[in-house]
């Protein structure tokens, strides 16, 4: 059975580390706050190239953290991509402030600037709500284009949060993901780019006074110590364990996961059909390829390659059905249909492949052989 994330095979390739790793954090006993989450933060902070690299309990909580530390709530507008996890506009409605959903580019699925901007005026003219921040997704781990976002929040003096969850390891002209905006996140849910083995973010920053407000938002609104709170926050911290798990994994992400990842989209993109919609990755990106997704010309013909890959034993994940405008919670927008045409169509037309740098050459034939046969 081929794997779709390749957990199970990572883990008997760094078996010996990794068990090593955590039977230290048992034989040590410090589960919460070990020294493997200072070695760690330091670790990733200097690998992606910030000063402040800040755990927590999951890649959720690390965009609600900024979003608290910069005291966003009713009335703020956040715009985000409409096609993207959910968590990405859940943070925003959790805080009391309105997701503005903008459509995303056809070819590289992230946020349109164009449409950003577009929206943003629209929130102004509109005069209801106060736009205070983007929230620009890499999606699949293709950083999104962070040079023109930047220049739009600094036309309109808006926050830029970078959500990182699958993005970490990709880059812009060699700046790393997660490095960019006034903050960003991170997810190490196990099938993102770098996984612990549980839930797991981070938050990343160059500007030292958010980074003490969020270390202190991640431990009750801690002041002083844990038991003199100054602010109301939550309980979100990375365990020790993870911590652990996640050094002997960034190792191998910096050393050769990320190398192997890049040969492969490689290998893939020349093997599959051109008849197919491969990923787009545009000059002076690299992608961390945390889906590899292709796109087809209607839902019908994707539905069938589905049916076709199970046949063969072969998992495939439609990432997303449905556009963030179409979810009930958001009061399903069937207005946006049109204005977020893209989203809507990707919803109904993409499909995501295995793809991990553990894929064998068996594995690779095999689902070249099915994706030709097929087109
Ligand atoms: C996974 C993900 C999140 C949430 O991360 P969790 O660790 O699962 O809370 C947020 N945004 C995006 C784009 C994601 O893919």
């Amino acid at each position: 059975m081929i794997e779709f994330k390749g957990l199970k095979q990572q883990y008997q390739h760094l078996k010996p580390e990794i068990d090593r790793a955590i039977q230290e954090v048992l034989d040590e006993g410090n589960f919460i706050n070990g020294r493997q989450v200072r070695e760690f933060e330091e670790q990733l902070a200097q690998y992606v190239g910030v000063k402040h690299c800040i755990s927590c309990a999951n890649g959720t909580d690390a965009l609600s953290l900024v979003l608290m530390a910069w005291g966003i709530g009713e009335g703020d507008a956040v715009f985000v991509p409409d096609f993207t996890f959910f968590a990405t506009a859940e943070v925003v409605a959790l805080r009391g402030a309105t997701p503005v959903f903008v459509d995303v580019c056809s070819d590289t699925f992230n946020i349109d600037t164009k449409k950003l901007e577009e929206s943003i005026v629209a929130v102004i003219k509109a005069g209801r709500l106060r736009p205070r921040v983007i929230i620009p997704v890499d999606l699949f781990g293709l950083p999104a284009d962070h040079i023109k976002i930047a220049a739009i929040a600094k036309k309109y003096n808006l926050l830029v949060l970078e959500d990182g969850a699958q993005g970490l390891g990709g880059s812009i002209n060699g700046k790393m993901a997660c490095s960019f905006g006034d903050a960003a996140t991170t997810s190490f849910f196990p099938a993102k780019p770098l996984g612990c083995y549980g839930d797991g973010g981070a938050v990343f920053t160059d500007d030292d006074e958010l980074a003490e407000i969020v270390k202190s938002l991640k431990v009750h609104g801690k002041g002083h110590n844990k038991y003199d709170n100054v602010r109301v926050g939550l309980n979100s911290r990375l365990d020790t364990i993870q911590a652990a798990i996640l050094k002997v994994k960034l190792k191998a992400f910096k050393e050769f996961e990320l190398a192997n990842l890049h040969q492969l989209l490689e290998q893939i993109n020349t093997k599959i059909s051109n008849a197919i919609n491969k990923p787009v990755i545009p000059h002076g990106f690299t992608s961390s390829v945390a889906q590899y997704t292709i796109k087809f010309p209607n839902e019908n013909e994707r539905n069938k390659l589905k049916r076709v890959l199970e046949k063969h034993n072969i998992p495939s994940f439609i990432y997303y059905p449905k556009p963030l405008h179409r979810q009930v919670v958001f009061k399903v927008r069937d207005d946006m249909n049109n204005t977020n045409s893209v989203a809507n169509n990707l919803c109904k037309t993409v499909l995501s492949l295995p793809f991990h740098p553990y894929l064998n050459d068996n594995a690779i034939k095999t689902v070249i052989m099915t994706l030709s046969e097929f087109s």
